[in-house]
């Protein structure tokens, strides 16, 4: 049933990053050809391409658009933040991590209102602690909520964080960057007004835009709130919608690689079978690295399918640059930590790869601590305390 990936033929790396990651030869492929943006040909791939995206939300998926813009992730965060959330309103952030912070810094930088509910590195923020905030503060009109915070790997609760957010009348917008196309977030389930996700993560193409799925009574309403020309959401939509085209150059090679990319991703069986393939990566990346004395940041229960965070060994033959080095020269690029307080590293479950590959990563870490002489892989007793201490819950 499971349709094999395929190694890179070029001789390139693995990506073991959390976008750009390793796509198929064919995905690849289709981008050897130019288009014309204002071709009916290309406009054909966008309508094909928005349409897509939507059907992919699953049920109650009809009452939402698809906007693509141009541009990397914070490009379409920041374009929904800044179309959506009106000059007047004001967001409750959920942080827990580099990205939730990044959300916080984009509103300061567009003038927005907000307060932040920050978690630290450990936990996700939950749907009580939501519900209190929204009581405490009835000037705030929308939440915003990081699905998968890719600086750690933690799945956050997003049905809980939803239905706090409408108990109260409010709005979420969701940064599904690195979520989408691999863990469902059906609107008959998980209420939301947006959500965001690029090219490059859960859906295998390469970077070049992002897009937003849009509940069609918000972008009917976000006429005028974009302080920007170019990330203006409710202008890009109405300019689609009547000329089937792009406002500003398309990133044509790249649209036409994601659209083999949908394809892919609808033969390997959708969102549910992309989701089961990168959780069979985690759960074999994770037995082995631990069979090696390795331990993961967080706790089971938070551990997503998209990313994996390692705490770095304690024994002073490790260094994290020369570990990099020696997995690179083995075909495998990994990821450096994002953490504010101990050491760590990441190692991606998506793209390309499957059990086989990830079985040749363990394999490749075994490997490098050896050359480095690093006796043990495991953390120091300073990390395990703290996750003890901040990751209980
Ligand atoms: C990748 C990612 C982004 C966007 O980052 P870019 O570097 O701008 O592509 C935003 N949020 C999350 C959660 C991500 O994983």
């Amino acid at each position: 049933m499971n349709k094999r990936v395929e190694p890179p033929r070029l001789g390139e790396p693995y990506l073991l990053t959390p976008g750009p990651l390793t796509t198929s030869f064919k995905v690849k492929q289709a981008m050897l050809r130019d288009w014309g943006s204002w071709d009916a040909d290309f406009r054909q791939m966008t309508a094909e391409l928005r349409a897509r995206l939507v059907a992919m939300l699953g049920d109650g998926g009809e009452a939402y658009d698809c906007v693509p813009l141009q541009g990397s992730g914070t490009f379409i965060v920041e374009a929904m933040l800044g179309s959506l959330v009106p000059r007047n309103g004001k967001v409750l952030v959920l942080a827990n991590g580099a990205y939730g912070k990044r959300a916080a810094h984009t509103l300061a930088c567009l003038g927005r209102k907000y307060v932040l509910l920050d978690k630290g590195d450990y936990l996700p923020p939950r749907g009580v602690e939501v519900a209190e905030a929204l009581a405490a503060d009835d000037k705030i009109t929308h939440v915003v909520a990081i699905h998968c915070e890719t600086s750690s790997g933690i799945l956050n609760p997003l049905a809980e964080i939803s239905e706090a957010t409408y108990a109260f009348g409010r709005k979420l917008l969701i940064d599904s960057m690195s979520a989408f196309g691999a863990i469902p977030v059906e609107p008959a389930k998980i209420r939301f007004e947006a959500l965001v996700s690029s090219a490059n993560k859960c859906i295998e193409g390469v970077p070049g835009f992002g897009f937003a799925l849009v509940r069609r009574s918000e972008l009917e309403e976000a006429s005028g709130n974009s302080h920007s020309l170019s990330l203006d959401l409710h202008a890009q939509w109405r300019h689609m919608n009547e000329t089937g085209q792009w406002r500003f150059t398309p990133p044509t090679h790249v649209v036409s690689a994601f659209l083999q990319a949908l394809t892919e991703h609808r033969e390997e069986g959708g969102v549910a079978a992309r989701g089961a393939r990168y959780a069979r990566n985690r759960d074999l990346l994770v037995t082995g690295m631990r069979g090696l004395g390795f331990e993961t940041l967080l706790n089971e229960r938070w551990l997503s399918p998209i990313i994996v965070t390692f705490f770095s060994p304690a024994d002073p033959a490790f260094s994290f640059d020369r570990f990099y080095d020696l997995m690179k020269a083995r075909g495998f690029i990994i990821y450096p930590g994002k953490l504010t307080v101990v050491e760590s590293f990441r190692i991606g479950c998506i793209g390309q790869m499957d059990e086989a590959v990830m079985h040749e990563v363990v394999r490749a870490a075994r490997a490098c601590l050896d050359e480095m002489g690093v006796g043990s892989a495991a953390p120091s007793d300073t990390a395990l305390e703290e996750r003890a201490r901040l990751g209980a819950a």
